[in-house]
């Protein structure tokens, strides 16, 4: 079978997805294929009167079915069938994604959507394995801490992974009984879209999974300032988790979890396996073309090695092969748009105007669509702007150090705290720097969390607050009771 497509005939259902169908809307926010450059939809906008029937449609779904209340099992009985379903119909699924997204189709069946299948499956097995904890007192009473489900729980995702980031929220939510109401990033959201239609095929009860499509201000702002939604679920920029942040303080209070941007170190000593190294670098700023969370960004190398690690690592960069998204030979990614490829140029330019050396890269690629080459900078400042903001492309920069703890120090971040990589032979080094690294997750002698969805994500600083994947998540969508009993 075949996964490449033509992206003009592919059909697309444009609406939001409340209950058990899809509410046709008109589409008003211009979509470009990030591939090709072609406006070709449009994404229609929910307002507050929208957000507020996808909520109404939540509650009724919690109470007719009793989902927070059933036996877990019967939660987790659902959820497989719906993983099952969301591996049967993955090539629909990635074309999907494809079309909208910076995701070449190939990297998708067996990559972001078998994950996405997996980890449902692993939050549904948590249904029914918490149990309640009882607490010591005295003779007389009987002390316990009960969870429960929030009840209605809204997700807001963004546009660079949509079926993964939409299964992070939807996975851990739906297994702990509550009912969601997502909004995907207004550049992709077919593939979520299908994801609900293909929930409520599964047998997973219409109204517990809405989708409501639009952008942040209008639609984001309704959702995180609901009366009704007890509780909420974002990952995207530290900018808009901070105006979530304000919206929640001004309209009520309610948990939130926030996974935000990074600006990821990682640092490469002299008795490193550098081929292991280069490979493992190469591959976390070139996977979707810089455009992840973690992407390792700056690069901090024993001096003595740097040009080894740099020759290797650009050699991988030299060799990308960039394709329509459609196309399953690509295996480069596009830009998500033509603005933020104008972003990602003027701070590499700025970076170079500030007598940063560009090794490889540096440029547009020319021909159809957002391509951007892979981009190595040494020479870099610390105070530049190309090693404290995050870019989101693919852009690597890379600083020499001769001690330790001159390693350490370029590696702390002012802000981010998100993700970082040791690459060393020094097992008591390894683990004496991730003690101090101030970052969620440490990642020794590899770069990239693959299938291991039992370690919860998150960021320290500015990277975010609590944590998806991992019990944690699931924990993150129960609220607990503390419950005395006078015997
Ligand atoms: P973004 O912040 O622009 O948008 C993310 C989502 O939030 C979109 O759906 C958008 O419509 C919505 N939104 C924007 N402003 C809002 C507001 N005021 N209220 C409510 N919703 C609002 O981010 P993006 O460009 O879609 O994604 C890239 C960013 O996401 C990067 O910073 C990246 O690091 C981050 N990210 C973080 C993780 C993680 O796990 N920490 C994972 C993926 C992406």
């Amino acid at each position: 079978m075949t996964l490449s497509f033509d992206p003009d005939t592919l059909p697309l259902s444009v609406g939001h997805f409340i209950g058990e169908r899809l509410v046709e809307a008109g589409g008003v926010i211009d979509m470009h294929r990030p591939s090709d450059g072609k406006a070709y939809a449009g994404c229609p906008l929910a307002d507050e009167a929208t957000v507020d029937r996808a909520v109404e449609t939540a509650k009724k779904a919690l109470k007719a079915n009793n989902w927070g209340g059933v036996r877990p099992r019967e939660r987790t009985k659902a959820m497989q069938r719906w993983a099952d379903l969301i591996e049967a119909e993955a090539a629909t699924l990635a074309k999907l994604e494809a079309l909208s997204s910076t995701r070449p189709v190939g990297h998708l069946v067996a990559g972001d959507i078998a994950i996405t299948a997996e980890q449902i499956r692993f939050f549904a097995e948590f249904a029914d394995k918490e149990g309640s904890d009882l607490v010591p007192t005295d003779d007389n009473s009987l002390g316990m801490v009960m969870t429960e489900p929030y009840g209605v729980v809204g997700a807001i995702t963004p546009w660079n992974f949509p079926v993964s980031m939409a299964g992070w929220k939807l996975g851990p939510a739906l297994a702990a009984g509550n009912a969601v109401v997502l909004k995907p990033s207004e550049m992709t959201p077919f593939s979520t879209v299908y994801l609900a239609e293909l929930a409520v095929r599964a047998g997973i009860p219409a109204g517990l999974v809405n989708i409501v499509l639009g952008d942040g201000p209008t639609t984001g702002n309704a959702i995180t300032g609901h009366p009704d939604i007890a509780k909420i679920s974002f990952t995207g920029s530290t900018g808009a988790g901070s105006a979530i942040m304000a919206n929640i303080a001004r309209t009520g209070v309610k948990p939130m979890t926030l996974e935000l941007g990074g600006k990821s170190p990682q640092l490469v000593f002299a008795d490193a396996d550098l081929g292991k190294a280069a490979e493992e670098i190469a591959r976390s700023i070139l996977s979707n073309a810089g455009q992840a969370c973690v992407a390792g960004s700056r690069l901090i190398v024993e001096e003595s090695v740097a040009g080894t690690l740099v020759e290797a690592i650009i050699a991988r960069m030299k060799a990308v092969r960039p394709g329509p998204t459609w196309d399953e030979a690509s295996q480069y990614s596009p830009i998500i748009s033509e603005r933020q490829r104008g972003r990602i140029g003027s701070i590499v330019q700025a970076a170079v105007a500030a007598g940063g050396e560009c090794l490889t890269g540096g440029a547009a690629m020319e021909g159809e669509g957002y391509f951007y080459a892979p981009t190595l900078i040494a020479n870099v400042r610390q105070d530049s702007p190309a090693v404290t903001e995050e870019i989101f492309g693919p852009v690597l920069t890379m600083q020499t150090f001769t001690t330790e703890e001159e390693a350490l120090a370029l590696s702390d971040h002012p802000t981010y705290g998100l993700a970082s990589g040791i690459f060393t032979r020094d097992l008591s080094r390894a683990i004496r720097l991730t003690r101090q690294i101030q970052a969620g997750t440490v990642w020794v002698n590899r770069y990239s969390r693959s299938r291991d969805h039992i370690l919860p994500t998150g960021g320290y600083k500015r990277s975010g607050i609590g944590k998806d994947l991992g019990r944690d998540a699931y924990l993150a969508n129960r609220k607990s009771k503390s419950v005395l009993i006078s015997l």
